[in-house]
């Protein structure tokens, strides 16, 4: 279940009380634009979580994951070129930015990796969700103890892609056809979230341990920011919210 924290303006999950080490969030428009690093680092001062090391993605639209084990010291690492990243590292902040795309959140129960992914029509299309679960099952965890939270994106109700996206998909995808595309004049609506639950069962991850998010960051203009909504029509308006993941 994702509910609102109203005093830090972020949705939370109830599967952060797996472990009471865990915090995992993902923020509204409130919290500010999140492509600015300061506002990143004003609202994890807030949970005394500033002197974690930050992970910020690049985010090129690819299915490449990085693992940033390895050993770095700097207080702020930046990933080129990837759209997910695991870690098994304790004190470091994943965080992907957002606004309109799916942020994932990873949590293994058994070996304590946990992952974030950014997710738009291109990286499911080439199934990142899957190797996102792919990369954490491959470092000790298996399906049945990896947790997922599909944070806030813009649902079917506003996202339209053309007939040649579509007609990607239903080359790779066409068992989804029913259950994620709807026609839509000459174009079809996508419902991202539902195909990444989707293959996110068919990665063998239980539904009990798969939480989402029920709203559309288009129509919700009050509570998110969105690219398709404001990107180009008032772009003074636009910015980026962003989902996280951390463990003590
Ligand atoms: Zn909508």
């Amino acid at each position: 279940m994702i509910y609102l924290n109203t005093q830090k303006d972020t949705y939370v999950t109830s599967l952060s009380n797996l472990r009471s080490s865990l915090s995992i969030g993902f923020t509204t428009k409130k919290v500010g634009d999140c492509r600015k690093i300061s506002v990143i680092q004003d609202y994890f001062k807030y949970y005394n979580l500033h002197n974690n090391k930050l992970v910020l993605l690049e985010q090129i639209h690819s299915a490449n994951i990085t693992n940033t084990n390895q050993h770095n010291n700097s207080k702020i690492e930046q990933l080129e070129e990837s759209d997910g990243v695991i870690s098994l590292e304790k004190n470091v902040i994943l965080v992907v930015r957002v606004a309109d795309c799916l942020p994932v959140i990873y949590f293994s129960l058994k070996t304590g990796c946990i992952g974030a992914a950014h997710i738009g029509w291109r990286g499911t299309l080439k199934n990142l969700m899957g190797k996102m679960i792919e990369n954490i099952k491959n470092i000790g965890s298996e399906s049945n103890d990896i947790y997922i939270i599909i944070g806030p994106a813009i649902n079917q109700c506003c996202y339209e892609i053309d007939v040649d996206a579509y007609g990607e998909f239903m080359s790779v995808m066409e068992r989804y056809s029913k259950v994620a595309f709807k026609p839509h004049g000459q174009k079809f609506r996508l419902n991202l979230e539902r195909l990444n639950y989707e293959l996110a069962l068919e990665s063998g991850i239980d539904k009990t341990h798969i939480d989402y998010f029920p709203f559309c960051t288009s129509c919700n203009s009050d509570h998110f920011f969105s690219y398709r909504r404001d990107y180009k029509k008032n772009s003074e308006l636009f910015g980026e919210m962003m989902g996280y993941i951390t463990v003590q």
